[in-house]
């Protein structure tokens, strides 16, 4: 029994609270497998999301993170229109020492145990080559290589859904979504910041790039021709949007202050360091923010493509949509004087909550 006043960090209360319907504990001697698969919702279909491989302190930090990342996914799938519900999966290692073939299919098996329930992809810590393991054991994955017939690389979907967002934020505030002439801060050069520099240079926009990686911020902003700046420097600039293309809260109560930007839009996960009221602090500063799980749904679409056999052409008209989904966001979140970032949540329930109607009355 817990103690009067003292928080109820059971596991079954943190389920709980966020609302998942299941969680399997992974446990092998054999190959020294410790893991977690989380599904938070399978309404809308099998649970799909990432494997990832990450040395955590404790298992504690290790279940916090497999639950927020489950259920983000469940909101991502809705609001993209997609048939898959939100799961997701942690493998406590380290992804430089620890991998093995025999890890990733034992990893395998257990997935194939939950019958289709849920589907495994690559996330931080695995790639491909993991996935194809874990083929070996199981139909059930997702991001294999095109060689070997998958959907293959991501990011470049990925890049150009937050291209969709950037423009939609653009026609909402300025009418038309032009982005020649904008000025835009990318933090982050990697593998989805890289693509979408391009798509902004393209356009012909002022690109500010930033990256702790020096060789890498030199080598992307050489070729594309964006200007190369500090990382820390990066909240200061005078740009009309910010793209935070790397880790996730970069947009807090700190750095909110700092910001000089029209619009927030990029493609990091959990931008916001605390949804609630950082969703808030943007909107009463008159910062326009396109949700990031709304916008980063390209790689989510590229995954599901795989399983629905769609082709590349039909895959990035889906991605596209992200366009209209944002432009949706933003009428709701003014229509209701609500941060869009609730906008985008209630859009994802309802999705949910109309398909479970019909899914249990016929
Ligand atoms: P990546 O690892 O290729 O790139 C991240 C880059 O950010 C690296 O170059 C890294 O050096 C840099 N970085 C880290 N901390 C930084 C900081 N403080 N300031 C500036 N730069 C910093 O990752 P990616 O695949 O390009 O993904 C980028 C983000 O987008 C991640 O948050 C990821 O979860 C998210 N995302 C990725 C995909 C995908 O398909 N890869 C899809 C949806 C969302």
């Amino acid at each position: 029994m817990s103690a009067i006043n003292q928080p109820d960090t059971s596991v079954f209360n943190q389920l709980s609270i966020f609302g998942h319907q299941k969680v399997v504990f992974c446990n092998d001697a054999l190959t020294g497998l410790k893991a977690i698969i989380a599904i938070h919702n399978t309404t809308l279909g099998p649970a799909l999301g990432g494997v990832r491989m990450w040395p955590y302190k404790t298992e504690e930090d290790a279940l916090q993170d497999v639950l927020r990342l489950s259920r983000s996914m469940t909101y991502k799938a809705a609001i993209s229109g997609l048939n898959v519900g939100g799961g997701y999966a942690v493998i406590i290692g380290d992804s430089r020492r620890d991998k093995t073939e025999a890890l990733f299919r034992r990893f395998g098996q257990f997935v194939k145990n939950l019958n289709g329930e849920f589907i495994a992809a690559e996330d931080v810590g695995t790639n491909t080559r993991d996935m194809e393991y874990i083929r070996m054991e199981t139909e059930h994955v997702t991001g294999l290589p095109e060689s070997i017939g998958g959907s293959g690389d991501p990011t470049p979907v990925a890049a150009r859904g937050v291209y969709m967002g950037i423009k939609a934020c653009l026609k909402e505030l300025y009418g038309n979504d032009n982005l020649a002439g904008k000025s835009v801060a990318v933090q982050g050069t990697g593998h989805v910041g890289e693509n979408l520099v391009k798509l902004l240079r393209d356009e012909n926009a002022k690109v500010y790039v930033s990256d702790i990686d020096d060789d890498r911020l030199r080598q992307v902003a050489k070729k594309y021709g964006a200007e190369p700046v500090g990382h820390n420097s990066i909240f200061d600039l005078d740009v009309d949007i910010y793209a935070p293309c790397a880790l996730g809260a970069t947009v807090n109560t700190k750095t909110i202050s700092r910001l000089k930007c029209a619009v927030i839009a990029g493609s990091a996960n959990s931008q916001l360091e605390d949804e609630t009221l950082h969703g808030k602090m943007l909107l009463d500063k008159g910062i326009l923010y396109a949700p990031d799980y709304l916008i980063n749904a390209g790689g989510l679409i590229n995954m599901y493509s795989e399983i629905a056999r769609f082709s590349k052409k039909r895959t990035m008209q889906l991605t596209e949509n992200i366009y209209d989904a944002v432009r949706n966001v933003l009428k709701l979140s003014k229509a209701e004087n609500i941060p869009t970032v609730e906008a985008a949540n209630k859009i994802a329930e309802k999705r949910i909550a109309d398909i479970k109607k019909i899914k249990t009355s016929f």
